[in-house]
């Protein structure tokens, strides 16, 4: 199978796909009927059952959650910094267990986000959690976030005075959790956290520091559906990112 095409079919199947386009020739046969395989659903932490009545704790490693860091949560689920506030449906505040290794920080909420109120649960997320999967680690072992907690109209790129409102809810997240490494996802996040407008193909892949933490560039997942030849390369960076935090064996 040629290169391109193979990758094409890895990136499918990451998804559930089991087919792959064919040709003219193909299709003039009589098709075989298959039985049809569901579209794989947008990945919810907290996927197969109703939501807890409200107060109550949403997804379980927020039964962990100390009630200052809860109370620090409804706080920015308020927030009315900047105009985003008008145009959301929901702050993202972001998921995961306070007690973990390994921060993930991606750029801002699209509309799946928007509208689910988790990070990373649209296409770009899966390959996120497909990824953190394919090396037995879930989603719900890291914690997962943004620099940005509202959904910009369109997903237009965060205006810089955006960013300026909505970091100080990151830092205090980065504070409260501790984790022992930061995976920047992309160039937003990366030239956020690094101060720098160095792209992030230079940048990734290597441990530098970021909010006083060790700080690990990668590629954004969306820009990997994009580019499929670089799915090897996110997927190495995924596997240095989780061996850097520990939860993974180190090479
Ligand atoms: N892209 C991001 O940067 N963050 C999300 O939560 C989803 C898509």
């Amino acid at each position: 199978m040629k290169r391109s095409l193979k990758r094409h079919a890895e990136l499918e199947s990451l998804f559930g796909a089991d087919f792959l386009p064919i040709s003219k020739k193909a299709l003039a046969k009589p098709p075989v009927p298959t039985p049809q395989k569901a579209r794989p659903e947008i990945v919810s932490a907290n996927a197969g059952g109703p939501r807890p009545p409200a107060g109550a704790p949403a997804y379980p490693w927020e039964q962990d959650w100390p009630a200052d860091f809860r109370s620090f949560r409804s706080e920015v689920l308020d927030c009315r910094r900047c105009g985003l506030c008008s145009s959301r449906t929901q702050v993202v505040f972001g998921t995961g267990p306070l007690r973990t290794p390994l921060m993930f920080v991606g750029e801002a909420p699209g509309q799946d986000e928007d509208l689910k109120g988790e990070p990373f649960v649209g296409r770009a997320g899966q390959l996120l959690t497909n990824t953190l999967k394919k090396f037995g680690v879930e989603r719900s072992q890291v914690f997962i976030g943004n620099i940005l907690k509202c959904r910009p109209p369109g997903n237009r790129t965060p205006a810089p005075e955006e960013m300026a409102a909505c970091m100080p809810w990151l830092e205090r997240q980065i504070a409260a959790i501790q984790p022992r490494l930061i995976c920047g996802l992309g160039n937003i996040a990366v030239q956020t956290l690094l101060v720098t407008k160095i792209g992030i193909t230079k940048l990734r892949g290597r441990i530098t520091q970021a909010q006083g933490v060790p700080f690990f560039p990668t590629f954004h997942p969306a820009y990997i559906l994009r580019n499929m030849n670089d799915l090897p390369l996110f997927e190495a960076d995924i596997r240095s990112a989780l061996q850097a935090a520990g939860l993974l064996p180190a090479p």
